[in-house]
């Protein structure tokens, strides 16, 4: 999922304006630019060609929930290589990276054992270990928003089952020092002896939602529930009645430390090889439902990009690149070993675009506030007439497989989408499914994918961010 850290400033809608109206009809692509009638081929192979809906329901209906480390998301690496394959990519493979022992969901449950001594609907957090017992405790509800006030919280957190509604995050001063605090919060963690965590689901309609990975802070019996329920759990402490519950969790990790993979393919380029443009997607899901906004349209639409640039025949420059990444749900582990394995190669990348933001239509792309950068995609927007109505925003995003590229100093981009019920129901959630995805959006975003990637391909290249470090 893709998050902006600053707010969305819109600008240069004049320079599209006079861009579009001083175009030639028929500019050729010596310059670099699409032609129209490249532009119409295009478009036209979409339309006649599309697989989108057909690739999602094999992948979300036929294979399913994708978690890292599971046999699902090794045979849905295996159908895109397949795929991938069959619209005449070269080079199809895949690149696997070590990324510690898999995890594995089991049985979980969870009630009230007083007052009204209703079902709790429960999923435990991804990569969390379990009691083998079942346990039975107290409730307590923990607003603790730092280390400070979370030490002085200890006496009263042992053997209860915590209600946590807020937990420390780092200050300014602390960031400086990431390894000191994530050692005095374990020890916290340890001291305090809970029982269990609950934390409370985002979305809404009683929906439950999912994380987790390596690197959470919280590692043992951790559990999500959705928030009418915890909504349930104040109410009782606030007219003063202790709520008593009792938790199973099942979840385990495997004994051994394991392989996950990223899928590669490309289309190479006629005049400069060794330079692409990665269309790069993650592949993985959670698994309370199948992955289909969060990221099953992301991987279809990257798959279609492709087989729409190849049976067009509009000649490349550079080599496109598609990546299905892994990982990405446990913290973007699999572009993160993309990018270190690729060291050498990383300055030949012109740029780097990923979709992750849900099923709604593309309406722009952040600028990430490369001056460079900006100007080129005004450039490319002003020429295609469909991506006349992108907005060039000026802002940074983060939080998906682009961010590992962009801290390299990559040009990556993911792209603005509607939002469409993403945050209020279906990202990682029990609803993450086809039903919430329009094919016609679909259409659109391959339409606006296709024509940015081939123009990317054909454009002058892109600098690497000034104000960071050029990639080794
Ligand atoms: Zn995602």
């Amino acid at each position: 999922m893709t998050l902006f850290s600053l707010p969305r400033l819109r600008r240069g809608l004049v320079w599209i304006a006079v861009a579009a109206c001083v175009m030639p009809a028929f500019a050729q692509n010596n310059d670099g630019k699409l032609s129209l009638v490249q532009q119409q081929k295009l478009i036209a192979e979409i339309e006649r060609g599309d697989m989108m809906v057909r690739n999602l329901e094999e992948l979300c209906d036929g294979i399913g929930a994708r978690l890292t480390g599971s046999k699902e998301l090794r045979q849905a690496q295996h159908w895109a290589i397949d795929k991938l394959t069959s619209y005449g990519a070269k080079n199809v493979h895949e690149e696997a990276y070590k990324m510690g022992p898999t995890w594995m969901r089991g049985q979980s449950s969870a009630r009230l054992l007083n007052a009204n001594r209703q079902t709790i609907a429960m999923a435990q957090r991804a990569w969390t270990t379990s009691s083998k017992h079942t346990i039975r405790a107290e409730v307590i509800v923990l607003k603790a928003r730092t280390l400070d006030e979370f030490r002085s919280e200890i006496p009263k957190l042992k053997g209860k089952i915590v209600l946590a509604l807020t937990l420390p995050s780092a200050n300014a001063e602390q960031r400086k020092n990431p390894e000191q605090y994530a050692k005095d919060y374990a020890s916290i963690v340890q001291e305090a002896k809970m029982a269990a965590v609950l934390f409370v689901s985002e979305r809404q309609g009683s929906l439950l939602d999912m994380n987790g990975g390596p690197q959470a802070r919280l590692k043992h019996n951790v559990g999500i529930i959705s928030k009418e329920h915890a909504n349930l759990l104040q109410r009782l402490v606030a007219r003063g009645v202790t709520p008593q519950m009792e938790l199973q969790f099942g979840g385990k990790f495997a004994a051994q430390a394991s392989l996950a993979y990223n899928v590669v393919a490309d289309l190479p380029g006629a005049e400069m090889p060794e330079e692409m443009v990665i269309v790069g997607v993650h592949q993985d899901s959670w698994d309370l439902a199948t992955g289909a906004t969060d990221n099953g349209v992301g991987v279809v639409l990257a798959m279609e990009v492709l087989r729409s640039i190849q049976a067009s025949k509009v000649p490349l420059k550079r080599s496109l690149r598609v990546v299905l990444f892994s990982g990405e749900e446990q913290g973007l582990l699999g572009s993160k070993a993309y990018v270190a394995q690729h060291q050498s190669e990383l300055a030949k990348i012109q740029a780097m675009i990923t979709v992750d933001s849900g099923a709604g239509r593309i309406i722009g792309f952040p600028d990430m506030q490369v001056d460079a950068w900006y100007t080129a995609l005004q450039e490319i927007s002003a020429s295609v007439p469909l991506l006349h109505q992108l907005d060039i925003v000026y802002g940074i995003s983060n939080g998906s497989d682009h961010q590992s590229f962009f801290e390299k100093g990559i040009p990556a981009f993911s792209a603005i989408q509607e939002p469409m019920d993403y945050l209020s129901h279906t990202w990682h959630s029990e609803v993450d499914t086809i039903d919430h995805v329009k094919p016609e959006y679909l259409l659109h975003n391959a339409k606006i994918l296709s024509l940015l990637t081939m123009s990317l391909l054909n454009a002058p290249k892109l600098p690497i961010a000034p104000h960071r470090a050029a990639p080794n």
